[in-house]
């Protein structure tokens, strides 16, 4: 069963909650009562497979950078940029 991360927009509040797939996704903040209660992307539970390059890498549909990626057009340090 998976775990997930709930954060209130209104109050802050963060909590994680075990929830079945099937179960509603939560909209009620359970310390402030609004309807700012959000299910978080990166939720505690959500476990990527393997080393979790595309966390990083592939989070725009695109496949890794190779390493004969195109050089940067604004500056010669290519490495330097593509890493910030
Ligand atoms: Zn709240």
């Amino acid at each position: 069963m998976p775990i997930y991360a709930y954060r209130c927009t209104e109050c802050s509040f963060e909590k994680d909650h075990l929830q079945k797939i099937s179960d509603p996704v939560l909209a009620t903040c359970p310390s402030c009562g609004q309807d700012g209660y959000e299910k978080q992307v990166t939720a505690a539970g959500f476990q990527l497979k393997g080393s979790g390059w595309y966390a990083t890498d592939f989070k725009n549909g695109q496949p890794p950078a190779k390493t004969e990626s195109p050089t940067c057009q604004a500056c010669p340090g290519a490495n330097a940029c593509a890493a910030s």
